[in-house]
Formats: structure tokens, sequence, C-alpha cells
């Protein structure tokens, strides 16, 4: 079965002018690289055209407030109270303010999930990825974060309202996911298992070890703050230790992984230590992981990274364990950490998270 690449070209709209990290440049760049890789490109993935996301898909996270103040701001309409609604870093710092065109962009970025999610649920592939998926960072009543509107979170709510239970989210971005926890910090049909780097060293500020959601939702935001520099091994350790137990507990019918390149050891932005092997392992991981819990149905979610000479050759690379390609591909830089850098730590900080979640989960009794 070919996998389902859902990219619109249209999506790099989605773009905060020049001079902001985030570059939209990306998407395009990835494509040309994934074609000159895989002569046979057109037998491995079907390329799905995607629409923009509509208002009441945007509701099912966001509140009608937030959609209208971002309609009216990416007309152009200076409004005196942004900032009650969206941080600084989502300005285009040429202008200061919101990116014209940015709300139908973001909703580009929604449709093109939403529409990964539907064809993995409906059963026409088992894998599809999203390119421009991802964005983790924004909330009900607030963007942040090169964020506008959360489409993890509205592809997760999208999947219940049609009927599932037990969906989970693998968030792997470099940053922890403060808008994908907040969505679902009090519920238990979403098992949110973040890695990132710690908190206490990058943006956003959130999603320490004794974050575990509340209510109902106790024990089903798993979050595993890794130190800078944390390297392949580190990561590989959590899929054993960690992300497959937990996973195999709860038995999720669909696994949404989102996150691109960023926790790269030169990424720029982020201080992690991954080298492109430490990608295919996510791949591979996740992988193995949707054949064993939920016959391989897995939905990708990519967008971020902010060294453009590697970003294509990370997602290549996480390509390549997500689909068992294995196209060698050659380190852009000398890698300037171990491969087991951190892995001391990784281990302590994967013995405290048990501690607090074993009251919920059998695995870590
Ligand atoms: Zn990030």
């Amino acid at each position: 079965m070919k996998t389902a690449l859902v990219y619109n070209p249209k999506i790099k709209e989605y773009s905060f002018g020049k001079g902001h990290p985030f570059t939209s440049e990306r998407f395009e760049n990835f494509i040309n690289f994934a074609k000159e890789k895989l002569p046979n490109f057109r037998d491995i993935f079907e390329q799905i055209i995607p629409d923009t996301a509509k208002e009441n898909d945007l509701k099912l996270i966001h509140s009608k407030e937030y959609i209208e103040v971002m309609i009216k701001a990416s007309k152009g309409i200076v409004l005196p109270d942004i900032l009650r609604y969206t941080t600084e870093d989502n300005f285009n710092p040429s202008t200061g303010y919101l990116p014209k065109g940015i709300d139908e962009a973001a909703r580009m970025a929604v449709g093109t999930s939403l529409k990964a999610a539907d064809l993995v649920f409906e059963g026409r592939f088992k894998k599809a990825i999203a390119l421009g998926g991802g964005l983790h960072h924004a909330k009900k009543e607030k963007g942040e974060g090169f964020c506008i509107y959360n489409d993890v979170a509205i592809c997760a709510k999208k999947l219940i309202t049609k009927g599932l239970k037990r969906i989970l989210i693998l968030d792997t971005d470099a940053h922890a996911g403060n808008g994908t926890s907040e969505a679902f910090y009090t519920e238990n049909q979403i098992l949110f298992i973040d890695i990132h780097q710690d908190p206490s060293t990058l943006y956003p500020g959130t999603g320490f070890i004794n974050e575990i959601g509340a209510g109902k939702g106790e024990g089903f935001t798993v979050n595993i703050p890794l130190p800078p520099g944390a390297s392949d091994k580190s990561y590989q350790y959590v899929f054993e230790q960690l992300i497959f137990p937990l996973t195999k507990e709860f038995k999720p019918q669909i696994i949404i992984r989102n996150g691109g390149s960023d926790p790269y050891f030169a990424d720029g932005l982020t201080n992690l230590g991954l080298t492109l092997d430490g990608f295919r392992i996510i791949g591979e991981r996740v992988r193995m992981l949707a054949e064993q819990v939920c016959q391989g149905k897995e939905v990708d979610l990519i967008a971020s990274g902010y060294n453009q000479k590697v970003l294509p050759l990370a997602w290549f690379s996480l390509m390549n364990g997500l689909l068992d390609l294995n196209i060698k591909l050659k380190e852009p830089q000398k890698p300037v950490f171990p491969k087991d850098f951190k892995l001391r730590e990784t281990k302590e900080i994967l013995k405290e998270i048990k501690l607090y979640l074993r009251k919920y989960w059998k695995c870590f009794q």
C-alpha cells in the first residue's frame, strides 16, 4: 500500500515574513529532495491535495472570538488588543503585526492534517503524512510559537467525534506541545506523550514531569523532558522503556505523531542532540509501534525545523524509518555529541516519570 503524502503547494503561504525563523520554502525543498533521493517516488507516495479547514473544525478547539480576531488581523486590520490573542513571535518582523493572509494559510495547515487523519480513519491508507501539520503551541484563545490553529488537537478531537475512543498523540518536536497538552489535560481518551527539551532551558517553559493531567485525565499526559544534548541513544531508550510499554497498555486505535527536525543537534533554535540516525529511529519505532497496536494506522504531522540545510535530510530520515526505505543519507554536519550523550541522565528522568505514573499504569508498577 502506498503512503498518502498530503500536501498542498499553497502551504508555502504559511509564512511569517522575511527574517522570521519559520521559513516557508521548507515544504518545496523537502519535496524536491525526496524526489531526487527516490526515483520511484510515485510508487511510494500518493500525493493528496487537501482543502483548507472549515470554521466548524477550528471550533473543535478554538473559540469563536479567537477565530474572528485571526480573520480580521489576517486582513490587515490592526486591533489594539491583539496581544491578548497572540504572542509577538507570530508577528512578521518587518511589520510588527500578524502576517496578512495568515488565517487562510493556518486553515490550510489544519486542512492538511485533517485530510491525513481522515484518509487513515477511513482505511484508504495505513499511513498519511501531512506536510504543514504539528502546530502544537496554539491554544484555545491564544496563538504562540509560530502556531495559529492547533491542527494536532483539532485532528484528535475530530477523530473522537467520529467515534474513536483511544488516540495516542506522540509529540517528538523539540519544544513541549503546550497547546495540545492544554486541550486534553482533563481527558482520558487521548494519551498525550510529549518528548522534548527540558522546558527550564527552552520555550514554552512548561512540560515538566509532574504535569500528568487532571481529573479523569490524570495519568494521560506524559511529559518526557530531556536535558540539552540528549542523543539518539536517549531517544531509543525512551521508546523502549516508556513509550512502547505505555502505548501497548493504552491500546490506541490510531497514532498521531507530530514534530519536524528541531531536535537535530545543530537546529539553531534548540539544544537537543539528535543526528540523522535519531530521526530514523523515531520513524522506525513509530512504525513498529503502530504495527503492534493499531494495524499500522499512523498520521504523521511535519512542519518544524530551523536549520534549513538539515531540514529536508532530517524529515527524509524520519521517513526512512517510518516507511522502511533505508536510503543512505550523509550527515550534513559533524556530530558534536557522542551517540550516548546524556543517556545516564535520561535513565534517571525516566525513573522519576515512572514514579509519577505507576498509580495509573500497570506497566510501571
Ligand atoms: Zn519546535
